[in-house]
């Protein structure tokens, strides 16, 4: 049986709850610093990401299927997407130069030159999307920048990411944008260091608590995680848990200024 993989990441706050009491939420320890410095992820923070992948995905299992491969497609196409991240990064680039190298896998050498011309089309395709801010994004981050300094902290292909920001009309609103190679530990440090921002101060706001909460938790920072309806496999890879990790979970962008205001109260 075929397993899709992407769509079936379809990620659900593990929390029971559709809708997060912010009167519940613990405030900042006392003695930490006031927040001052907001970071925003960008793919299924602020626009619509996955769901372009997997749009493609489903094209490229239905390609490959007409050679009757004897593997999991979806499976197989994972695998080398995983592997080639240490080649070629995130992003579209190294998914369609995965996809391309699971056709050969797949089908013995044997996928046509039309077939890989379809899969290159494709992936420019994904490069060439118009960005669709999800909903309240700008008006959002108009009200956290009135407050915070906020910078767009992304990872993966810095031509598309960055195109993508002039596209999305934000990069007026925001103090900075960092376009990062990886999104651990050592990156968030750097990137708050070059910022003269000190981690206690920072908060980031993101999609995956694997890329963008557990890293700034391990700093010493704060981190608010925002479910997207879909979730790439790698990044729902994670053991990270609110309540043990103590991170914050929103089902909202616009509900961000409240719920920060909020943290800060009780300093
Ligand atoms: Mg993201």
């Amino acid at each position: 049986m075929t397993q899709h993989l992407r769509p079936n990441t379809t990620y659900v706050p593990r929390h029971g709850t559709s809708t997060v009491n912010t009167t519940a939420s613990p405030a900042i320890p006392s003695g930490r610093r006031p927040i001052t410095t907001i970071g925003l992820d960008a793919d299924d923070t602020l626009w619509e990401s996955e769901v372009h992948f997997v749009d493609v995905e489903g094209r490229f299992r239905e390609l490959i299927a007409r050679y009757d491969p004897s593997d999991d497609i979806q499976t197989h196409l994972f695998a080398v997407e995983r592997h080639n991240l240490q080649f070629f990064g995130y992003g579209v680039k190294s998914f369609t130069l995965s996809m391309i190298e699971t056709a050969i896998q797949l089908t013995d050498g044997q996928v046509s030159g039309d077939d890989v011309a379809s899969i290159v089309r494709w992936g420019k395709e994904m490069m060439h999307h118009p960005v669709a801010l999800l909903p309240d994004v700008r008006q959002t981050v108009e009200t956290l920048a009135g407050t915070y300094r906020c910078l767009i902290i992304t990872k993966g292909d810095l031509l598309h990411q960055e195109a993508k920001v002039a596209q999305s009309g934000l990069a007026e609103l925001v103090h900075g944008v960092d376009v990062l190679t990886e999104k651990d530990a050592p990156s968030y440090a750097r990137t708050l260091d070059r910022h003269g921002v000190a981690p206690d101060e920072f908060l980031m706001v993101g999609n995956s608590v694997k890329s963008d909460v557990l890293p700034v938790l391990e700093l010493g920072g704060h981190g608010i995680h925002i479910p997207h309806g879909v979730t790439w496999e790698y990044e729902a890879d994670h053991n990270g848990n609110p309540d043990t990790h103590g991170y914050h979970v929103l089902t909202a962008f616009s509900d961000l200024p409240e719920f920060i205001a909020k943290l800060q109260v009780n300093d």
